[in-house]
């Protein structure tokens, strides 16, 4: 059986002091040891920003990739040894900014892919510019007349885009979230859990005086249908005086891209004997991470 410990790496976090990544760190192990999955069963994919530092954190085996592309590095990994789980760490302004179509791609895709986004609505390690999930009129070094955009909400998003397990985090909510991170490592698809992390340093609206009082959790909610795609994306919306997290939408699984891919049904590439692909193996390998 293993514990947190078998995860933890030599190096200390550089994390400002108070920072969400801590507890996102924690749950991961923590999910990790309850579900007996071994430093050497998992690869971790990260991109740039402080979250994705997190594997220089941990014992694990990870690769840190370029800024927005963790996706489609992770989709090659999946291609290439789908007997590997495979779990992609990255902020909202790599996973909905540089990432964006990547995160569309990887939802509509269904690769059994687990997706956490440490969401603090700001570019924390470029020093606090406006993110894809940062709020209208928000004032920053690069937005000092407030922001224009129109924030994406990632959890429609992943819904319409095909997901079928989408679920929202907060580092605060340690139990709840190494539950939702076990959830997702189970799950055969696409997973993502957006996970409010504060930024304690360069987001101070968004705080944990901010969320603590407003969150509640949707196991506590009385008739609410995680199977209910229609409520779930209705759900994605509710944000305010209330922020629910938990497991918004937990459809029918539906067949990975794996699955689909014929070549795959050997078993993982990298077990098979070295011979010429077929011309329509190569196209939909080549498809998968374009
Ligand atoms: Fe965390 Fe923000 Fe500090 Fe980065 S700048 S380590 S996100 S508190």
């Amino acid at each position: 059986m293993l514990s947190r410990k078998d995860f933890r790496g030599q190096e200390r976090p550089t994390w400002c002091r108070g920072c969400g990544n801590f507890g996102i760190l924690s749950a991961i192990t923590m999910a990790l040891a309850e579900h007996d999955i071994a430093p050497h069963q998992l690869l971790m994919v990260t991109g740039i920003g402080c979250g994705s530092k997190l594997p220089h954190y941990m014992k694990v085996s990870a690769f840190n990739g370029l800024h927005g592309r963790p996706l489609p590095v992770a989709t090659g990994a999946r291609l290439a040894n789908h007997g590997l789980r495979v779990m992609v760490v990255h902020g909202d302004g790599d996973g909905y900014g540089e990432g964006l179509s990547h995160f569309l791609n990887a939802a509509r895709r269904n690769l059994q892919i687990v997706d956490i986004v440490q969401d603090n609505r700001i570019y924390g390690l470029t020093k606090g510019q406006y993110s894809p999930t940062s709020e209208q009129g928000k004032r920053t070094p690069t937005s000092p007349h407030g922001a224009i955009e129109t924030p994406v909400n990632p959890l429609a998003l992943a819904i319409t885009a095909g997901a079928t397990f989408v679920a929202r985090g907060y580092s605060y909510e340690l139990q709840q979230l190494a539950w939702m991170i076990g959830e997702a490592l189970e799950w055969p698809g696409y997973a993502l859990i957006d996970v409010l992390q504060p930024c304690v340093t360069w987001n101070k609206s968004y705080a944990y005086d901010f969320y603590t009082p407003r969150v509640y959790k949707l196991e506590d909610e009385d008739g609410y249908n995680p199977a209910d795609r229609e409520a779930a994306w209705e759900k994605s919306w509710e944000w305010g005086d209330r922020i629910p997290l938990g497991i918004l939408y937990r459809g029918d699984p539906q067949p990975t891209y794996e699955d689909q891919t014929e070549v795959l049904t050997r078993g993982p590439l990298v077990g098979q004997p070295l011979r010429r692909l077929e011309a329509s193996e190569i196209d939909a390998l080549r498809l998968a991470i374009s």
